[in-house]
């Protein structure tokens, strides 16, 4: 076992040092009640003697501030001390120490008291494995008790494959509770759970039909797969989530958003035509629910991702083109030029949806490229995106945006769908 002793005194540091490699286990050391607490934040122990006088804080008060530190995993803590009245035991059990040892400790003594220990903790490990596998089983979350994610996973993709038989489409719906952080701090963490349990009940009690799954995500976030129904049925019932919750006018001091507790919802509905899988369906929705909190949170968003837009990307070296047509290719339909003339011509042919360039090269990114886009009446409107190895450009108009390169794929996608969101 690694044990750490906590002791002020050289003397006896030394004793324990000889007593515990006599035993056979490794000894650590820590000379104050603070050095102890720093080095259980980086190293685990399956034992600690802790001295209780001691210049600072005192082995209580280490003690109790290490069982905080320490949260769910138990240590066995043992206190070695000279003081052997009713009183000061009972203190040290009391601050969350396990056993005593008294001073001068002899090797026989402290052999005993640890092999004791050392069952403690074994049976404290066996049960928290079995807790785990109690859980693993499990269908239900038990602060809500709606399903977990787990069984929200199978019966939402058996329900999807049914679906798929029937060529009927259905949805998904992901809800996440806005600024739930702010509510943990200005509430307490015991609060914030209640708080979860009131969403789950108001989203059971929205009327629906039996072979609705609803489930707790994960944290503060909810999900609803609806069987056979389409976007608008899937609106209309996130709707009536949206407003079951506010109706509730859960008080949220803290909140930007309301004086109450409020949700964002995300949805995404299969399409005939694409054989979705479920984790296309949650990421669709996630995305969704992504914009809803962009646009101010309280609301629901269903945008599909069908409806695809034409992207115009211009740069003068053939490589960085490639790479950006596969980053960007999930937004819609890519075209790319090498020069000038042609990025101008392709513009005012197209009227993309967004033009794309490289700030830092000559040819293209050039202000006289953007001063003739602007100049003409069908590519004036048109939004431009610069990729710029400089951080913080000169671009400040509303529809253009200057983005830092580099920046991996996903970050720069997102970046750009998000822009092309609100242009
Ligand atoms: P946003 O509006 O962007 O969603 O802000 P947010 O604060 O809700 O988002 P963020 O994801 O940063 O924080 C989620 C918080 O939810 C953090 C975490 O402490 C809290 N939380 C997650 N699970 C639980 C839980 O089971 N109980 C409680 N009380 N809080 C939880
Ligand atoms: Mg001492
Ligand atoms: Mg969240
Ligand atoms: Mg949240």
């Amino acid at each position: 076992m690694q044990i750490l002793i906590v002791e002020d005194s050289p003397t006896l540091r030394a004793g324990m040092k000889a007593h515990v490699i006599g035993i056979g286990h490794t000894p650590f050391f820590a000379e104050t009640g603070e050095q102890a607490l720093q080095m259980i934040e980086v190293q685990q122990f399956d034992l600690v003697i802790m001295d209780v006088e001691m210049p600072g804080l005192d082995g209580f008060e280490t003690t109790t501030l290490m069982r905080e530190a320490l949260g769910d995993r138990w240590v066995p803590i043992i206190f070695a001390t000279s003081h052997t009245d009713d009183k000061s035991i009972l203190a040290g059990i009391a601050a969350g120490g396990d056993d005593y040892l008294i001073k001068p400790v002899t090797r026989g003594f402290l052999q005993a008291k640890i092999m004791a220990m050392q069952r403690i903790a074994e049976m404290h490990h066996q049960l928290n494995l079995l807790n785990i596998q109690l859980e693993e089983r499990s269908e239900t979350d038990s602060l809500t008790n709606l399903l977990n994610r787990r069984a929200f996973n199978d019966k939402a993709t058996q329900s999807l494959l049914e679906g798929r038989r029937h060529s009927k489409a259905s949805s998904l719906i992901m809800l996440d509770v806005d600024h739930f952080k702010q509510y943990n701090d200005a509430y307490g963490h015991t609060e914030g759970d209640h708080c979860l349990k009131m969403i789950a009940d108001s989203i059971k009690a929205v009327p629906r039909r039996e072979s609705d799954i609803v489930a707790r995500y994960g944290g503060e976030e909810f999900v609803v797969f609806l069987p056979e129904t389409d976007q608008s049925g899937a609106i209309t019932v996130s709707q009536s989530i949206i407003e079951a919750i506010n109706a509730e006018q859960y008080p949220h001091r803290n909140s930007p958003t309301s004086n109450h507790v409020t949700v964002s919802i995300g949805i995404a509905t299969t399409t005939m035509e694409v054989t979705e899988s479920l984790e296309g369906l949650v990421r669709q929705a996630d995305k969704n629910l992504y914009r809803a909190k962009n646009n101010g949170r309280n609301q629901l968003v269903f945008r599909d991702e069908n409806s695809h837009k034409t992207i115009l990307i211009a740069d003068d070296n053939p490589t960085n083109l490639l790479l950006l047509t596969k980053i960007f290719q999930p937004l819609g339909n890519i075209v790319t030029t090498e020069n000038a003339s042609e990025c101008l011509q392709m513009a005012r042919e197209l009227s993309p949806d967004l033009i794309m360039m490289d700030k830092d090269r000559g040819i293209i990114a050039s202000e006289r490229t953007s001063a003739e886009l602007n100049n003409n009446l069908r590519t004036a409107r048109i939004p431009i995106v610069y990729l710029s190895k400089e951080k913080d450009s000169d671009a400040k108009a509303d529809d253009c945006l200057c983005i830092a390169i580099p920046l991996n794929g996903e970050k720069l996608r997102d970046q750009v769908e998000l822009f092309l969101d609100r242009v």
